[in-house]
C-alpha cells in the first residue's frame, strides 16, 4: 500500500461520483440553479433548498493563496446508489499539506487537480445509506474534501469512537497527533532529562511533541508566534520554556532556554528558526523533519548562512540524525498511538485547543490564514451541526 493509499485509508478517502456539473459562484455571489435540476431533484426526493457546496481549486498558485485561487460551487445533493451512503459534513480539518496540493510540484502525493475538490480530512454524519455496516446517524471520520455532502461506498471511512469531541478524530486523536507521536518516539527518541525544542508549539502537531516529551521525562521547549502563543505553551500546555519567535534576540533567549543545548529538534517550519536552532544541536542530536512551513509559499529558495559544505560538517563531526517522515510511514503503528494518546488526553496529560472557523465559506480564507500563523490551535471548520 502506497503513502497516499495509507492517508486515504487512514483519515478515508472518497470523492463522490457522478455530480453533475455544478453551477458555479465566487465568494458570496448567489448562485443560479441551473434549469432542469428542480424537476429531477424532485424526482430524487430531494428538498428544494437542499444544495451541496463545495469549493474546488481553480487555479494554481504563485506565492501565498490568494480567494481567487479557489472557487465555491453549488449542485444538487448526490443521491446513494445500490452500495452507497451519503455523507453530510460537520467538521472539515485544514492543514499547511493543503498547501502542496495546491502546487503541481513533485511531492509525496498528487496535487489536486484544477477545478477538482479541494482535499481534506473530514468528520461526517451519514445521512442515507445502503451500506449495511453503516447506518443513518452514525458518524464517520473520512477524507471527503471541502463540500458539505459526499457519497462514500464504506471502503475508506471509519466510525468515529465516542472518545470525547468527535472533532478530536482530525487532531490530537487525528493524523497530527500521530504525526507528533511517531516522529518524536520513532526518530526523535527523547530520553528522560533531555532538552526537546520544538517551534509551531501551540499549533496541532507542536503542541502534543512538547507534551510527549514531558511524559517521557525530557525538557520540552517551544518556539511559537507571539507572546499570547508562548503564554498558552507553557501555562496551559506545561512547556518548560516558550520562546516567541517574531521578538528579537531569538537565538540568545534560545540560548538561555536551553543551557546544556538541544538533544532533539522537532522540525516543523524550517527557515530562520532552524538557522537559530541550528547551531544548539548537542552531538548525536536527532531532528526529526516533519515539515518547512515557512517555505510552502516560497517561490525561490533564499540562501542562509547555513550553507551545504557546513551542514555537513556538523551532520558528521557533531553525529547528527536528520530523518524526513509522513505521517503515513508509520501506519503499522495506528494501534499504539491510539492506545498511549488516547490515554493521555483522557488522563488530562495532553491537553489541545481548538481554533474554529465557523462555515465552509470561509476555509479559503483560514487556509491562507494558517500559513502565515493567524491559527491559534488545531484549525477546524465547522461546516454544519449534527442534525440530532
Ligand atoms: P499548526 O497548527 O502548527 O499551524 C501552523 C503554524 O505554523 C502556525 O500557527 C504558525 O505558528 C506556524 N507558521 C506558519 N507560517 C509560518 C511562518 N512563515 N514562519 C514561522 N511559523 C509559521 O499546523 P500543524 O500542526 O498541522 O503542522 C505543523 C507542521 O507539521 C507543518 O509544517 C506541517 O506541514 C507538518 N506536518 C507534517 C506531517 C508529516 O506527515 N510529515 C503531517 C502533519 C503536519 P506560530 O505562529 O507559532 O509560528
Amino acid at each position: 500500500m502506497s503513502a497516499t493509499q495509507w492517508m486515504d485509508r487512514m483519515v478515508g478517502f472518497h470523492r463522490g461520483p457522478g455530480e453533475a456539473t455544478p453551477a458555479m459562484s465566487a465568494f458570496g455571489v448567489k448562485v443560479e440553479r441551473r434549469k432542469g435540476m428542480a424537476r429531477r431533484r424532485q424526482k430524487q426526493g430531494i428538498a428544494m433548498t437542499e444544495t451541496t457546496e463545495r469549493i474546488v481549486l481553480a487555479s494554481r498558485p504563485v506565492g501565498e493563496p490568494t480567494l481567487d485561487n479557489f472557487r465555491l460551487e453549488e449542485l444538487p445533493i448526490p443521491q446513494p446508489g445500490p452500495d452507497q451512503m451519503l455523507l453530510r459534513t460537520l467538521w472539515l480539518s485544514l492543514d499547511p499539506y493543503m498547501r502542496g496540493r495546491m502546487s503541481a510540484a513533485p511531492s509525496y502525493a498528487k496535487p489536486v487537480g484544477i477545478g477538482d475538490v479541494m482535499e481534506g480530512g473530514t468528520i461526517s454524519e451519514v445521512v442515507a445509506s445502503n451500506v449495511p455496516r453503516f447506518a443513518k446517524g452514525s458518524v464517520v471520520v473520512g477524507h471527503t474534501g471541502w463540500q458539505t455532502y459526499a457519497l462514500s461506498d464504506g471502503s475508506s471511512v471509519q466510525k468515529v469512537e465516542p472518545r470525547g469531541p468527535i472533532q478530536a478524530a482530525l487532531g490530537v486523536l487525528g493524523m497530527p497527533g500521530m504525526t507528533a507521536y511517531m516522529g518524536l518516539l520513532e526518530i526523535g527518541k527523547p530520553a528522560a532529562g533531555e532538552t526537546v525544542v520544538v517551534a509551531a508549539a501551540s499549533g496541532a502537531v507542536g503542541s502534543v511533541v512538547g507534551q510527549i516529551a514531558r511524559i517521557k521525562g525530557a525538557r520540552a521547549v517551544g518556539i511559537a508566534g507571539g507572546p499570547d502563543k508562548c503564554r498558552y505553551v507553557t501555562e496551559e500546555l506545561g512547556f518548560d520554556a516558550c520562546i516567541d519567535h517574531r521578538a528579537p534576540d531569538l537565538a540568545r533567549r534560545l540560548a538561555a532556554a536551553c543551557p546544556k543545548g538541544i538533544d532533539v529538534y522537532f522540525e516543523n517550519v524550517g527557515g530562520a528558526i532552524f538557522e537559530v536552532v541550528f547551531p544548539r544541536l548537542n552531538p548525536f542530536a536527532r531532528i526529526p523533519v516533519c515539515g518547512l512551513i515557512t517555505m510552502y509559499n516560497a517561490t525561490s529558495l533564499t540562501p542562509g548562512p547555513i550553507l551545504l559544505p557546513h551542514l555537513m560538517r556538523a551532520i558528521l563531526t557533531k553525529r547528527l540524525t536528520f530523518r524526513g517522515f509522513i505521517v503515513s510511514d508509520f501506519f503499522g503503528r495506528y494501534g499504539d498511538f491510539m492506545h498511549d494518546v488516547s490515554a493521555w488526553v483522557g488522563e488530562g496529560r495532553i491537553k489541545y485547543r481548538e481554533d474554529v472557523v465557523e462555515g465552509l465559506k470561509n476555509a479559503p480564507r483560514a487556509l491562507i490564514g494558517l500559513l502565515r500563523g493567524e491559527n491559534f490551535g488545531k484549525l477546524l471548520v465547522r461546516v454544519a451541526y449534527p442534525s440530532s
